[in-house]
């Protein structure tokens, strides 16, 4: 299981990963907040990022959570039960507030389409659980959500476990979409404003939408909005195509465990002298096309503490050799620390 570090969001969403970060050290967290942005599936994964950190018993930092503790294994696989997502197709229930049973749910999803909006019954549902006394961070994320087949382009989200119970997930994917006054509406919103006002101690709302309008003004005047960064184009990291083909390989050698001093030997000849970058720029493009492959990793198998280590080994080299440090001692020594880090 990985580790999860608020510090490694800020190459992609550096507002909000320092938003929350300040607001966790200083003990300041609100309980209720909209988290503003397109980037829908970014922000889906910050908030289950953030409920790790808060429920994380082992708690490294303020800002870190530990990844092995039963509440971080439950996070990192959406099937915390402290952790909801309110959604059209998530947490659904009957009028009451009880939760369906198999053949109701079967019935509640069997209609020609999809259930058009969050229903009162799974507000109450929801406002049921964080009224249960817990000494646990409830997170409740208010969404939308949208079936869509699996195709060449997979949601990287980790969809909650509820509803990968109900589907076959090698079909069907969900995306995130954002809230708006018809999926989230004034009847469902009313019923829980009270608890919105003065909510239960550790629960925190979390409401995805893309516009601030699109939430009703009930809900908006209650919580801060945290502005989120378009999602970041894996393509727009790299600017050269051919510096990619020559280091990509080179680099995924060495994190292979492949022998440094042939690999230096490689980057000196067919990068450094072919491609003519000065050691400085070989390392900023060794830094993006780190990012890179991390962006593009499904978030399932990201391992941020290690990317982090790595971009902090190459930044430190960079330094040296920004300050004209033995060039080829520096280049040598990162190359050897990163090998290790794999
Ligand atoms: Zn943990």
């Amino acid at each position: 299981m990985r580790s999860v570090d608020l510090a490694t969001y800020e190459d992609t969403q550096p507002v909000a990963a320092r938003f929350f970060q300040q607001a966790l050290r200083s003990q300041s967290l609100a309980h209720a907040y909209v988290l503003k942005g397109q980037a829908l599936a970014s922000m889906y994964r910050f908030s289950l990022g953030l409920s790790q950190v808060l429920n994380c018993t082992a708690k490294p930092t303020d800002t870190v959570a530990c990844g092995e503790c039963q509440q971080c294994k439950w996070t990192a696989d959406n099937a915390n039960p402290a952790v909801m997502t309110v959604s059209r197709l998530t947490c659904v229930a009957d009028d009451k507030g009880e939760p369906l049973g198999e053949d109701a749910l079967k019935k509640h999803f069997s209609k020609t389409s999809s259930p058009k909006n969050i229903t009162t019954g799974s507000v109450r549902w929801m406002m049921r659980q964080v009224a249960l006394s817990s000494n646990v961070a409830r997170v409740v994320i208010f969404t939308d959500f949208e079936e869509s087949p699996v195709s060449d382009h997979p949601s990287d989200i980790v969809p909650p476990v509820e509803w990968t119970n109900r589907v076959d997930a090698s079909v069907v994917q969900l995306l995130v979409r954002p809230l708006s006054p018809v999926i989230f509406n004034q009847a469902s919103a009313n019923r829980f404003l009270k608890t919105l006002e003065e909510p239960p101690p550790n629960t925190l709302f979390l409401f995805l939408t893309d516009a601030e309008e699109n939430l009703l003004a009930t809900i908006r005047s209650r919580c801060q909005v945290v502005p989120f960064a378009a999602e970041v184009d894996p393509a727009a990291l790299m600017v050269n195509e051919a510096e990619t083909k020559v280091l990509s390989p080179v680099l995924a050698q060495l994190l292979g465990g492949a022998d440094v001093y042939q690999v230096q030997e490689v980057l000196n000849t067919s990068v450094i002298d072919a491609l003519g970058l000065t050691p400085v720029q070989l390392l900023d493009r060794l830094q993006r096309l780190l990012r890179l492959d991390f962006v593009r990793q499904p978030a399932i198998e990201k391992d941020f503490m290690r990317y982090r280590t790595q971009q902090q080994l190459v930044e430190s080299a960079r330094q040296k050799l920004t300050a004209k440090t033995h060039p080829e001692h520096t280049l040598n020594d990162l190359l050897f620390q990163l090998q290790r880090v794999g």
